[in-house]
């Protein structure tokens, strides 16, 4: 079993329907340690990625097409500190992906080339309370999955529930890098907004994964 690039523009839509409709949430959640946009940071940029998608001409013949279009219009559209940082997650998986379909090893190639594209642009390590402490152990728990046979759709599991558990390991941390940072001390207690909408985007690459 693969993943075509059916299953990447179903994903991109699916995200965008997880970001709309938890985008009070992530608002909530940046109105804690933020400034209270990043759920409609999102809800804008994966809208916009939405009309997109929609108005082509043809569907895009490799994964790495589809990833681009989001990247693209995630960084013209988003703003903020999210913006260029999914940006240039989904640039560097783009280019790991020119290709129609995944096999195990090529969804870890995926997850990795984002993780590497947001730790290039934000200079996170984990620990920092952000987008990385759900990316790292996702690729992490995603290379492991791939090591021991599983099949793309598993991989994909692993990496979602580890970013999950990753995204809850926040909540306890003191933010050293963006916004939160400025709190200081006072950023411990809550959950990162952006390793929370992280966790919903690689759920919903699983709830559209065959
Ligand atoms: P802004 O802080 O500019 O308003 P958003 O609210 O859209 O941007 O995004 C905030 C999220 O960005 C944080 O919750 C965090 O996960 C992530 N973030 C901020 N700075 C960094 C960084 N240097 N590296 C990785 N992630 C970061
Ligand atoms: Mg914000
Ligand atoms: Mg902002």
């Amino acid at each position: 079993m693969t993943l075509d690039v059916a299953w990447a523009v179903s994903w991109v839509r699916a995200s965008a329907a997880t970001v709309v409709e938890h985008r009070d949430e992530l608002v909530e959640l940046d109105r804690q340690i933020g400034d209270g946009d990043h759920g409609e940071n999102l809800k804008r940029g994966f809208t916009a990625v939405t009309a997109k998608l929609d108005a082509l001409d043809a569907p895009p013949a490799t994964i790495g097409e589809v990833l681009r279009l989001v990247a693209t219009t995630l960084m013209s559209t988003v703003g903020g500190a999210a913006g260029p940082l999914y940006g240039t997650a989904y640039l560097r998986a783009a280019k790991a992906t020119d290709v129609a379909t995944l096999d195990a090893a090529g969804v870890v190639a995926l997850l990795e080339a984002g993780l590497d594209g947001i730790v290039a642009r934000g200079k996170a390590t984990t620990g920092e309370k952000t987008m990385v402490d759900a990316w790292s152990p996702a690729a992490d728990a995603a290379a492991k999955a791939a090591a021991e046979g599983a099949d793309p759709r598993g991989v994909l599991v692993a990496a979602a529930q580890a970013a999950a558990q990753g995204a809850a390991s926040t909540i306890p941390l003191v933010a050293t890098k963006g916004r939160a940072s400025y709190l200081g001390e006072r950023s411990a207690g809550h959950l990162d907004p952006g390793a929370r909408s992280s966790e919903l985007l690689l759920a919903a690459a699983v709830q559209v994964a065959p």
